[in-house]
């Protein structure tokens, strides 16, 4: 703020949130980095081919790992999971962004999200949840390309030491009988959230 040419710096006390302890550096000359190519969420219609998530869609739900189908999503297991009974939502469509998302796909692809928690708490019992989207390859997409919701159940001493000594995650079921559990778990409680299962859509 300038008062009679001289610039008031206002203390940082008078604005929220608390101060944290962080520096910030102040480049605004990037804006135009960040604004520019390559930064604006771009669909690759040639990438889609090369998408795991539209070639597992098209499998049959066991060779796919899918463990529900409805209407515009459907849930599937993660073929490199972070935690046993590791789910992922994706909608059909092959887009990257919550943003490209049409009003009916997004209901029901956070409807979903609260199905899949109540199959897992229905199947085995987790203590807790990490749920989340990397959105774009900055972010931390390993498929940027095609939106997917994680859904990792967590049980209280599930971390051990194995990943750090030995870069191993210790799974004690398979994929394919753990989707078989979602699965019919899947088709027993959609209906309570009214949300149709489509098991014959997109085969
Ligand atoms: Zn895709």
């Amino acid at each position: 703020m300038s008062e009679g040419g001289k610039v008031r710096i206002d203390p940082p006390s008078d604005f929220p949130p608390a101060e944290d302890h962080y520096q910030r550096l102040w480049t605004p000359q990037r804006m135009s980095y960040v604004l520019g190519k390559g930064a604006h969420p771009r669909a690759q219609k040639n990438a889609k081919h090369k998408c795991p998530f539209c070639a597992a869609e098209k499998k049959s739900d066991e060779d796919g790992l899918i463990a529900w189908r409805g209407k515009t999503v459907f849930a599937i297991m993660n073929l490199y999971p972070y935690n046993v009974g590791h789910l992922m939502i994706c909608p059909y469509r092959h887009v990257g962004y919550l943003t490209q998302l049409t009003d009916p796909e997004l209901q029901e692809f956070e409807k979903a999200t609260v199905l899949a928690m109540e199959v897992m708490r229905v199947v085995s019992h987790p203590d807790g949840w990490n749920i989340g989207i990397n959105q774009g390859k900055v972010a931390g997409a390993g498929v940027a390309d095609h939106l997917h919701q994680h859904i990792v159940p967590r049980w209280e001493g599930d971390s051990n030491f194995m990943p750090i000594v030995a870069e191993t995650r210790t799974m004690p079921i398979l994929l394919s009988n753990q989707r078989d559990a979602y699965a019919s778990a899947f088709a027993r409680l959609a209906s309570q959230y009214d949300l149709t299962s489509n098991s014959t859509a997109h085969k």
